[in-house]
């Protein structure tokens, strides 16, 4: 199969609606990460994305909509806490887990009960949504398990041959997938962390707790079992405070003859020789906006990536803790 990428315009939303209602997967942009695209409302489209991610079956899949799509016909809110929430932060890359009226395809939820929904920001994400008006399942469109895409290159890279058309829509922003947030409950629990913090969450709904699997416990986001986001260069992860043993890994490495890149904020950078290095920035959004750029820089150009972590400072920098930990450290 050829896999095109086209800018978008109204021939290629036509084509992407006709690949769409025929059961293909299309890639599209969204402020978070590019999307892989495909109608929720039917099972063999469905079944396609997780057929060309080679994503586990058991990991549920986001459905898509615009600003004007009826939501209250998918899912049921009844928690009072939940029109706060999409005020504050829809549309955005917030996903909310809601029950489920079943109206769409049982293969989007994995057979779970409930429905994750999300109102992306990014005009050409709406512009899409808006103009196949249906519901949109859709991963991040790259291989499963490998580093997410946060361009239209990289879907392709991941991707070609198995997908009919990618929609360009220039880098990706936020850089790290959507907040999934659990509003099934008396108070809104976070199962992935990501661009809508925790605690910008707590100051709109009253209170927020973070989603930690008991031991022996069914996972409530299968997704976080998985490892994830990885490169596929080598690696080795250094915690914040690390950055001598990491210069002596670097140095012993190079040695050895390998290709070495280094990842870290932006403050530790003047550690490193500055042709090794990959630099995160400075604050947690700029971090995000780099990370999964900068994990797929290193792979190009590296035998063995070493990271070092940030500090902790709360807020996104969490979920940017959480995708490198999984990319890098093989949690
Ligand atoms: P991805 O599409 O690759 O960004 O991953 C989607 C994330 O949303 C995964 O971590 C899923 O486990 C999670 N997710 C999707 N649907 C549900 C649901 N109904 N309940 C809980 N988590 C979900
Ligand atoms: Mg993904």
């Amino acid at each position: 199969m050829q896999t095109n990428i086209l800018a978008m315009d109204e021939n290629s939303l036509a084509q992407a609606k006709q690949l769409l209602l025929q059961g293909e997967c299309v890639a599209f942009p969204t402020e978070t990460v590019y999307g892989l695209g495909a109608d929720a409302r039917s099972d063999a489209a469905v079944e396609n994305i997780y057929r060309v991610k080679g994503r586990p079956q058991d990991n549920p899949l986001i459905v898509h909509v615009h600003p004007g799509y009826d939501i209250s016909s998918l899912v049921f809110d009844e928690q009072p806490y939940v029109r706060k929430l999409r005020d504050a932060f829809l549309p955005g890359p917030l996903t909310l887990v809601y029950r489920s009226r079943g109206k769409v395809s049982a293969k989007v939820s994995c057979g779970l009960d409930t429905l994750a929904v999300r109102v992306p920001s990014h005009p050409d994400a709406q512009r899409f949504l808006r103009y196949v008006d249906i519901p949109v399942a859709a991963p991040s469109a790259n291989r499963s398990k490998h580093v997410s895409p946060v361009s239209a290159r990289h879907v392709y890279d991941d991707l070609h041959g198995k997908i009919p058309l990618i929609l360009d829509g220039g880098p990706c922003t936020g850089g790290i997938e959507s907040t999934v947030c659990d509003v099934t409950g008396p108070y809104p629990v976070v199962l992935r962390a990501g661009l809508v913090s925790r605690e910008m969450i707590a100051s709109v709904a009253g209170r927020c707790e973070a989603y930690v699997p008991k031991e022996g416990e069914q996972v409530r986001s299968p997704g976080m079992k998985y490892k994830h986001y990885a490169p596929a260069c080598a690696t080795l992860y250094f915690a914040a405070d690390a950055a001598e043993a990491a210069r002596a890994a670097l140095e012993e490495n190079v040695r050895a003859g390998k290709r070495v890149r280094v990842l870290c904020e932006h403050t530790l950078a003047q550690k490193f020789p500055a042709e090794a290095v990959l630099d995160l920035g400075a604050d947690a959004e700029e971090m995000a906006e780099n990370l999964y750029r900068l994990l797929r820089e290193a792979e190009e150009a590296a035998d063995l990536l070493i990271a070092v972590e940030p500090a902790e400072r709360g807020g996104v920098m969490t979920g940017v803790l959480n995708r490198l930990r999984k990319a890098c450290a093989g949690e």
